[in-house]
């Protein structure tokens, strides 16, 4: 048996010996944020953990292959979910926790010689947490460059899902049944209602939290029965590719006080 040689790896932390990960020497870390929560009668607790982390790997894989140091991190699996507090086992930590606990891993990404760091959201609840999280990061010493992302879709390339839905959905209902098919009730797939608004206008023009038990009494809301797994590769393999492409940008510019600018 060979002991000299180091494989090829994708870059997955948690796969890999310590040894790896030195031989490895990361250039930027990659940290998805996932939630267990519930989704409807179709869709598994960890539906949206399940959607991260296949993101994630797919473009982790594919920057590394094309020349980028990017480090998987394992999926923080229970986020931000009070507004779901009316449904059985929405697991969550509250908005201050999340925060410090982000900024006690970039703090320990500082300190092993990380100075770029993305947050890859997959889970609806953490956009305001993670917009704060930033600016709090952005006025401490010893951070390294910090940004999120829910990955982009390339423009010009039509989305393939039918009805929107911001919970549960065709979209979401797609990707799961090209990643864990064998997770989803297929004969439990239909038209879930959304709660409607006293005030329509009040989404437009302002912002509030919605109460998930009355948006989607059903815990997902939306069509979902035109949901497919192609659908679901498609959102994939389009989003991960835009992830992947900023990945190698972002590992190959290097780090100095003034990233990212010139
Ligand atoms: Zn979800």
């Amino acid at each position: 048996m060979s002991t000299t040689s180091v494989p090829a790896f994708p870059g997955f932390l948690e796969e890999m010996t310590v040894e790896q990960v030195r031989a490895f020497d990361p250039e930027i870390v990659v940290l998805p944020l996932g939630s267990t929560e519930p989704h409807g009668p179709h869709l598994p607790l960890g539906t949206d953990c399940f959607q991260v982390t296949r993101l994630c790997h797919m473009a982790v894989r594919s920057a590394n292959e094309n020349g980028a140091r990017a480090l998987l991190y394992p999926t923080l699996p229970i986020t931000n979910n009070v507004n779901f507090r009316h449904f059985p086992f929405a697991l969550r930590v509250g908005v201050r926790t999340l925060m410090q606990m982000l900024i006690d891993i970039v703090s320990q990404c500082w300190d092993d010689g990380i100075r770029k760091v993305v947050f890859v959201n997959g889970h609806g609840g953490n956009p305001a947490t993670l917009d704060a999280t930033l600016r709090e990061i952005a006025g401490m010493d010893n951070m390294p460059f910090v940004c999120w992302t829910w990955g982009a879709w390339p423009e010009g390339v039509e989305y393939p899902i039918e009805h929107a839905s911001d919970h549960g959905g065709e979209d979401e209902t797609s990707r799961m049944l090209w990643i864990r098919p064998d997770l989803v009730r297929q004969d439990r797939m239909t038209n879930n209602p959304f709660g409607q608004l006293r005030i329509p206008g009040l989404l437009k023009s302002a912002k509030f939290v919605r109460p998930w038990h009355l948006y989607v009494p059903e815990s997902a809301g939306g069509e979902t029965r035109a949901s497919s797994a192609e659908k679901g590769q498609t959102i994939l393999a389009n989003t991960s590719t835009q992830l992947s492409n900023l990945l190698v940008e972002l590992s190959a510019e290097p780090w100095d006080e003034r990233f990212p600018y010139v």
